[in-house]
Parts: structure tokens; sequence; C-alpha cells
């Protein structure tokens, strides 16, 4: 550790990454002070089960990253239910709303994102839904009976995951995208096709290339007109559109921000020597010199153990090959690399699970890797991946062969 170590470290954002990081410091052996603030009043708890066990069984899913009490043991000091409102960068205080004002030595922004709102459908009342929170996912689950029917607006990650959740509650279901196919955003058409495919076997009914024209609560009857004619009755209605971030409290500081994203660089570092950034609030530049946002849950830990090394003046493993998971409709699907990949080649037989998708450049080389049931294959498609190998197809596509025999092997690579 450096000698210039800090004393009070503040984390604003009790989320994924702000706990994360909390504990990694304290893994790190800081011995300083550490605040922890959230505006939430749980303590932290992790998003991707709210799709799916908090909906299917509220009795049983795990949601806190830690138990309760492990920040007290860790002497991490936990203020929830607290809204960080000011950053005054030059004087290194941080206001909060319950009054509260707190020095720091290093400051870490992990405040995450919030789900994009329509608000013509925030306007039908209480039947129409965003998820992002425990509390979002309680009045959803509170309102799903079977033979219900809802509405699901968005084909992305949220709107598919709770067409599988919500068909197995019993309910029909409907999914509205403008987009002219599934997981336009983060999946290439060959998968996106499969998982439409795999949904529409168990009843659910999508509409692509065309979005909600007039939305109107008649009677506890949610009535949308699309915009290609179509007309939908719901009793429930759930929207994913993916998700905005808020900068006003990076730009108080004076950070750099970009689209209400805060800018960092590959350590984390902002554009003040101590506020460091992670998670889905920021843009991360990257390798190609682009500045990307990447909003999955290994991210986040990821850059938050990042930030927490660097602010200790540690070195901080560097950022592997990409990886983020889905599950719906009894598949476990991981990915990992570009999805933009523009080539991709099947191992086994894409019409059914299990099966790999092999993402290649325009020159062959190994970019990216889907599993679908099929996870153990992953880490040794991550290392194909990282090595940018290149393999003849009839290799790489033959479901018989041993891929960590492979990725051990000299691949040719980049
Ligand atoms: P968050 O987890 O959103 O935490 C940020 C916290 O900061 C929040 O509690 C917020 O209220 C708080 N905050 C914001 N502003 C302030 C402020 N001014 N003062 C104090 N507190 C503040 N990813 C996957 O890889 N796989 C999945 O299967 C998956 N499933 C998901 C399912 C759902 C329903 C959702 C919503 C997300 C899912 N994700 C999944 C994405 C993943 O959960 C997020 O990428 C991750 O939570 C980001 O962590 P974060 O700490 O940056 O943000
Ligand atoms: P998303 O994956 O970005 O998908 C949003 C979808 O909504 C896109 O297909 C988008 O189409 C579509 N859309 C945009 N505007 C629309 C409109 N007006 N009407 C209908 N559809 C519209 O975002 P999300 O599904 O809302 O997820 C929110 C966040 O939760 C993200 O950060 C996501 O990563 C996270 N999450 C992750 C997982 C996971 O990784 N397994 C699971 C759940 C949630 P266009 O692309 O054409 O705009």
């Amino acid at each position: 550790m450096t000698a210039d170590i800090a004393t009070r470290i503040v984390i604003i954002g009790a989320g994924q990454a702000g706990a994360t990081a909390a504990m990694e410091l304290r893994r790190r052996g800081f011995a300083g002070s550490i605040v922890l603030v959230g505006d939430e009043t749980h303590a932290p708890y992790e998003r991707p089960p709210l799709s799916k066990d908090a909906l299917l069984h509220p009795e049983s899913a795990r949601l806190q990253l830690w138990p309760q009490d492990k920040y007290a043991e860790q002497d991490i000091e936990l203020k929830l239910g607290a809204r960080a409102t000011r950053i005054d960068a030059d004087a290194k205080t941080v206001a909060l709303s319950n009054g509260e004002t707190f020095a720091f030595d290093k400051l870490l922004l992990a405040t995450g994102a919030q789900p994009r709102r329509l608000p013509e459908l925030d306007a039908l009342g209480d039947s129409v839904h965003v998820l992002r929170t425990i509390e979002d996912a309680s009045r959803i689950r509170a309102q799903l009976w079977p033979g219900k029917r809802a509405l699901l607006v968005g084909a992305g990650v949220i709107g598919l995951e709770l067409a599988s959740s919500l068909t197995e509650l019993g309910l029909q279901i409907e999914v509205i995208d403008p987009a002219p196919r599934a997981m336009l955003r983060n999946s290439p058409e060959i998968l996106g096709n499969f998982l439409q495919r795999t949904h529409e076997a168990r009843g659910v009914k999508f509409h692509f290339g065309t979005s909600v024209r007039d939305a109107k609560n008649d009677d506890g009857k949610i009535l949308l007109a699309l915009e290609n004619g179509t007309h939908l009755e719901g009793d429930v209605l759930v929207y994913g559109i993916g998700v905005i971030t808020d900068g006003a409290l990076a730009e108080s500081a004076g950070l750099r921000t970009l689209h209400g994203a805060i800018v960092i660089d590959e350590h984390c570092r902002t554009s003040h020597a101590d506020i460091h950034a992670a998670g889905d609030a920021v843009l991360q530049l990257r390798d190609d010199g682009r500045h990307h946002r990447v909003e999955t849950w290994e991210n986040a830990n990821q850059q938050a153990v990042i930030a927490a090394c660097d602010m200790l003046g540690l070195e901080a493993p560097l950022n592997p090959v990409p990886w983020f998971w889905t599950d719906q409709c009894g598949l476990n699907v991981q990915f990992s690399g570009d999805m933009a990949a523009p080539n991709w080649i099947v191992r086994g037989d894409v019409s059914q699970a299990p099966f790999l998708l092999w993402g290649l450049d325009d020159d062959g080389h190994i970019v990216a890797a889907i599993t679908v049931n099929q996870g153990k294959d992953m880490r040794p498609a991550k290392d194909l991946i990282g090595k940018r190998a290149k393999l003849p197809a009839e290799v790489l596509t033959d479901p018989t062969g041993n891929l960590r025999n492979l990725a051990k092997k000299d691949a040719q690579t980049a």
C-alpha cells in the first residue's frame, strides 16, 4: 500500500458496485474509515434475482449481497435511506439528504442507473410497472395471477426474463418492441431468433417492428393501440426499455460526464484525482479508444475491485473478457466477448439446447462465445477469446471435441 493512504473513503451508492468496493477495500487491508451511503432502505442486494427468483419463489429468493452484520464486522458505516445531494470537490465533502455532511479523502461514485420512463404509460395507474428495485418486484408480484394477461413493453433482457417468469406463473404474455427481433442490443440475430422461438413455443406472442401509439386504462383494463394497427388488452403492464443515468451529482463535483454518465478511464478514475466511479453509472474508456457503458453484474463487481485497488495505490486486475448471463425458459445463457461479432457459427444444434455459438471476426479469430445450457464450456471459450484464437471451423463446430484441451493447445493467435 502507498504511504499517502486515504483515511476516509466515502462510497455513494450501496448497490452491487458500491458494496463490493467497500468489502474489497477491507480485503486489501485498508484500515481507515469507510462510509457507504445508499438511498434505498435495504442493505445492499443483487438485482438479477428480481426478474427471476423474486417473482417465482419470493419466499426463498436470496437477494442480500452480504449478511447485514458483515458491514459492522468489517467496520463499514452503512448509511441507508440517505441520498447524496451535492459534492464539493474542492472542500472534499458530500452533503446528504438527511442533513449530514461527510468529508472524504477519496470518493467512489457507484450510483447505478434508473429505468427509462414512459410518462404516457406511467399515467395509466398502479397496474403499470418498471423493474429495478425490491419494491418494484414486490408490486409486480402482488398482481400476478394465473390466467391474467400481461403486456410487456421492450424485448430486451428484462422483457424476456419477465416473459419467462410470468409464463411460468400462468399468465398470458404479449411483448411489444419496435426492434425487428428479441435482444437486439446485446445478442446476435441467431440467438435472438432462438430465444423468440423458445418463448413462442411456451405461448408468448411477440409484436416486433411496432410500438405503442395510444394507451388507456379502461376500468382496470390496459388498452394499447399499436402503430401497426393492432389492439391489445391486458391486466398488468411492465416495461423495460433500457436505463438512463443521472449525472447531476457528478456534475455538482465538476466531473466530466457524457449523456448523464460519469466518464472514467481504465483505472475507474474520473476527471478528479480523488474521485473514482464504477458500475452502471459510468462510461469507461476501453481498448478500442471508445467509451462504453456495460450494464452487467460482473462489470459492476470488476470495476468495484479496480476502483478499490486504484484508490489504495495497488495494482488492479486487468479487464478480462466481458461476460454476462440470462436465465429464461429453463435455459442458462452465458455471453462473453463482442456480441457485435460479424460472423457466428454453431457448435451443436441451434434448434435444441445445449449448444454453443462462436463469434468470429472477419479474419476468423474467435472474439465471442455464447453457451446455451452449456456453462461448463464458458471458461475454455473465454480463454480462446482472450487469445483471439483462430481454429478450423470443423474443429470449432465439432460438439464431440473437448474444449478444455483445445484452449490449452497452442492455437494460432492474432
Ligand atoms: P445499482 O445496483 O443500481 O446500485 C446503485 C445504487 O445507488 C442504488 O441502490 C441506487 O438507489 C443508489 N443511488 C443512486 N444515486 C444515489 C445517491 N445520490 N445517493 C445515494 N444512493 C444513490 N446483470 C447480469 O449480468 N445478469 C443478470 O441476470 C442481470 N439481471 C438483472 C435483472 C434486473 C431486474 C435488473 C434491474 C438488473 C439486472 N442485471 C443483470 C444488471 C445488474 O444488476 C446491474 O448491472 C448492477 O446492479 C449494476 O450495479 P451498480 O452498483 O452499478 O448499480
Ligand atoms: P435493454 O436490454 O437495453 O432492452 C430494452 C429494449 O426495449 C430494447 O429492445 C429496446 O429496443 C426496447 N425499446 C426501446 N424503446 C422502446 C419503446 N418505446 N417501446 C418498446 N420497446 C422499446 O434494457 P432492459 O431490458 O430494460 O434492461 C434494463 C437494465 O437491466 C439494463 O441495464 C440491463 O442490462 C439490466 N438487466 C440485465 C439482465 C441480464 O443481463 N440478464 C437482465 C435484466 C436486466 P431498441 O434496442 O431498438 O431501442
